[in-house]
């Protein structure tokens, strides 16, 4: 696979090169030069494939000769060791539950095939890579449990003091290994200034061999493709053969690779971009115009963006023929309240428990298919993460019923392994040249 920057379709890179450099110089972002249609053979019997297979399959389609085909299938076997089922609640409304890794967040595809594919394409005796990365949460536990145990690769995670969920935290800094946790007396703001700074100081630069795991990266958005097929195989399965997701959007990382999965030949009727009060997607789809906005907080934070980095590689793939991006995605916004409301209206009327992202999404199907009834059109929403991992936000009534997985139990008896350091760079710096 080639890339080139969405500033500059003629510079051309290696899927290696992408990797490790996340971004352009030119502050675009890498999108395939081509992204080839899978043969209708294989999307017409996609239900007798697992999604091991599926992975394999799709990754091959994209990324060609990049990496040979038996390294990338024992890639792929371990980095997607966990499934990704479709859960029906009721006649054509499904829930896409891709909250069964590590860090029981969809992020986990991402970061484990990322953490591989890096260390995989690390030639002998080149220098340990260094993963930085600032979290508000959500991306700094795939993160820290997808590089786990991966050789010749190191994590450093700066998180901000007291603004991460319990189980978020202990996921974070409970590892030991080659990961290590820096709880930042500041706020998500700072500490990634603390990582941009980072990355430009040549001292650092010259003792480290350091990189970004942010979700901009292309490795990232590769595996998010494989689980839009392995549900339509299930859906296949049940004799179901139209559909329209629901994503719950913040950077739209997620929304992206289903755009990319329809793009290699996945029928789908449309996708409909969920998002909370961080609207600028929904707003654009309305009124043509693309005006970022600085995020403001809600109880949905894993998406609270107002500047959604994806979205250029969106617009790329339309070739900002905005009227032909119309026509496949729809846009729906709602505030914290009307979360709260579908999170209890899921509850009550299906007894399953939705995470505030999710409960996004499961609205705006539902708003959706007031206007588009189709009694052959399966609605399935993308559930991004389990909801134990935002206890604050639920009544007594609807915790209770949330069934909290065996691995957040033992996370409660590891030891917090954390490093208090301030917001000042010297700090950070100091901290990364001492330990070494
Ligand atoms: C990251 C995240 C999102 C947003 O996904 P994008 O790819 O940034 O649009 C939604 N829900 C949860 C739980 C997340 O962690």
């Amino acid at each position: 696979m080639k890339l080139y920057s969405t500033n500059n379709t003629l510079s051309e890179v290696s899927f290696k090169d992408a990797v490790f450099n996340s971004m352009p110089q030119d502050k675009g972002l890498y999108m395939p030069y081509t992204i080839p249609r899978l043969d209708d053979e294989f999307i017409n019997n996609i239900d007798k494939y697992t999604l091991p297979e599926i992975a394999f399959k799709v990754a091959q389609n994209l990324l060609g000769d990049s990496i040979p085909e038996a390294d990338l299938k024992a890639l792929i076997d371990e980095a997607i060791n966990f499934p990704a089922p479709i859960v029906k609640l009721e006649d054509n409304v499904y829930v896409l539950e891709l909250f069964h890794g590590p860090s029981l967040a969809f992020k986990d595809f991402g970061a484990r095939f990322m953490s591989r594919v890096m260390s995989y394409f690390l030639e002998p005796g080149e220098k340990q890579l260094d993963v930085l990365v600032a979290t508000s949460g959500d991306t700094g536990g795939a993160v820290a449990l997808g590089f786990l145990g991966v050789p010749n690769t190191r994590v450093t995670i700066l998180y901000p003091k007291g603004k991460v969920s319990g189980v978020q935290e202990q996921q974070l800094t409970t590892n030991g290994q080659n990961i290590r946790a820096l709880e930042v007396d500041g706020t998500f703001d700072d500490c990634q200034a603390l990582v941009k700074q980072a990355f430009v100081d040549d001292e650092l630069n010259e003792k480290f061999r350091l990189t970004s795991a942010n979700s901009i990266n292309i490795a990232r958005l590769v595996p998010q493709t494989f689980y839009y097929f392995n549900a339509y195989a299930q859906l296949l399965r049940q004799g179901i053969k139209k559909v329209v997701f629901s994503v719950p959007s913040g950077n739209f990382g997620n929304i992206g690779a289903g755009l990319l999965a329809w793009k290699m030949g996945l029928p789908v009727e449309k996708f409909i971009a969920a998002t909370n009060a961080n609207d600028t997607v929904p707003e654009f789809l309305k009124t043509g115009v693309y005006e970022p906005k600085p995020s403001v907080a809600t109880l949905s934070n894993a998406m609270d963006v107002g500047n959604p980095s994806n979205w250029v590689r969106i617009a790329d793939l339309f070739k900002n023929d905005t009227e032909a991006l119309k026509e496949l995605v729809v846009g729906f916004k709602y505030d914290d309240e009307e979360t709260v409301k579908a999170i209890n209206w899921v509850f009550d009327n299906y007894g399953y428990v939705v995470c505030p992202h999710t409960a996004i999404a499961w609205q705006a199907l539902t708003d959706y298919k007031q206007d588009h009834a189709a009694t052959d059109t399966a609605g399935v929403f993308l559930s991004t993460a389990h909801p134990c991992k935002f206890p604050d936000v639920f009544s007594e009534e609807v915790a209770a019923k949330i069934d909290v997985p065996e691995q957040v139990k033992e996370l409660e008896s590891k030891t917090k392994l954390a490093i208090a350091i301030s917001k000042d760079f010297a700090d950070f710096k100091g901290y990364l040249l001492g330990v070494d």
